[in-house]
């Protein structure tokens, strides 16, 4: 095709460099996409500024992204429900779909799952990108790539509302408005919150939270997480049905338990440090159900059927756009955290 394959290579720990390399080949049950969208996640950010996410080390020069979308270029043997030219996102992470998390259902405990941009594996910012056919999902013509990309996170909120048990008329309170709190917001609207709270420490967040359709944006001035959730209580003029942790910092936590009403659920979402000080005896005896979640299995399909009908709106997330020559750029935005999300375009020839 005579083409080149520019790919956003982290060679280790701060080094961050756009590399040549062999376009390639899809092999069985694989599609080969020209890539177009690639959301920046903080995740990438965090590889990138300190080389490891926990017990994840990049040890080896890897490919970062893995919110993405593109158009399959080419098809391997076997494929039947893509052709050249579809429109796809594509589902990160990779299982066996042998083991009994695959067969039970919940593939994203699989121990062999190969996820982008999580080392070893290769992520998707490059020019040419191979990934199991069967996590590509068609997007309909009116579903733009941009928003294929943000399927990624939007399934993150998706997974984290089901385990919450979000439903019609439920009171929700989200903790943090980055883009995960935004998308846990916007679909806890989409599954029939009445009302969603949403706190953070960053006004400017909270502002885009409101634009986002969150009722009652709670800014958070103390370190005392039980006098922030009785500020959420009186503002929500009840204790909520559900919390959505997506901060990860101690204090918010402490305020998901308090806040929680009794016989509620507390969904952590957010992952910051890996041992904390909670408030576990006030969750006990009030039986507040404390579930953890990991990525997302089985919601990219209802992620994208919320986009196609209009259920959600992901559109306002993305606050920055680069092209793939200006990743470094990308990347530096993102760190500083100014916008929301930061696409790059990894096609030159499509809007
Ligand atoms: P982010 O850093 O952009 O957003 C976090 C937000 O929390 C920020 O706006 C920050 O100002 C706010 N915050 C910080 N301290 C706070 C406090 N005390 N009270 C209220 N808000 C506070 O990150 P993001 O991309 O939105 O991701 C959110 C979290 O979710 C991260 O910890 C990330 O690692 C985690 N995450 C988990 C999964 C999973 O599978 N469990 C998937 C994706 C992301
Ligand atoms: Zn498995």
């Amino acid at each position: 095709m005579g083409d080149t394959n520019i790919s956003a290579v982290l060679l280790e720990k701060g080094n961050l460099k756009l590399e040549e390399r062999p376009i390639p080949k899809p092999g069985k049950n694989e599609v080969q996409i020209a890539m177009h969208s690639v959301g920046i996640c903080g995740s990438d950010v965090h590889y990138w500024v300190h080389g490891a996410i926990g017990d994840f080390v990049v040890r080896a020069p890897m490919i970062l992204g893995h919110e993405a979308s593109g158009t399959v270029s080419e098809v391997g043997e076997g494929v039947t429900h893509l052709k050249v030219g579809d429109r796809v996102a594509i589902e990160p992470g990779v299982p066996c779909r042998f083991c009994d998390y695959c067969k039970g259902g919940r593939y994203n405990l699989c121990h062999e799952m190969q996820f982008c941009a999580t080392p070893p594996v290769d992520g998707s910012l490059a020019r040419y990108y191979v990934h199991a056919a069967d996590f590509c999902y068609k997007l309909p013509d009116h579903v733009s790539y941009e928003e294929g990309a943000l399927l990624e996170p939007l399934s993150v909120g998706v997974h984290a509302c089901r385990r919450a048990g979000v439903t019609i008329g439920s009171k929700v309170l989200v903790c943090g408005a980055g883009p995960i709190g935004l998308v846990c917001l916007l679909v806890a609207k989409a599954m029939g919150a009445a009302q969603v709270a949403i706190t953070d420490i960053d006004t400017k967040r909270l502002e885009v939270a409101k634009q986002m359709g969150a009722d009652f944006p709670v800014h958070v001035t103390t370190r005392d997480g039980r006098e922030v959730a009785d500020q959420v209580v009186r503002t929500l003029g009840c204790n909520p049905d559900v919390t959505v942790e997506c901060s990860g910092a101690e204090p918010s936590v402490q305020t998901g338990i308090f806040a929680t009403k009794s016989g509620g659920v507390l969904v952590l979402v957010g992952l910051g440090p890996p041992t904390i000080n909670i408030p576990i005896v006030n969750a006990a005896v009030r039986e507040v159900d404390i579930r953890g979640i990991f990525r997302y299995a089985n919601c990219y399909p209802t992620a994208l059927s919320m986009v196609a009908s209009g259920q959600v709106n992901v559109k306002p997330l993305v606050t920055h756009r680069f092209s793939l020559e200006q990743t470094l750029e990308a990347f530096e935005a993102s760190k500083k955290g100014e916008g929301i999300k930061v696409m790059i375009h990894c096609d030159k020839n499509k809007a």
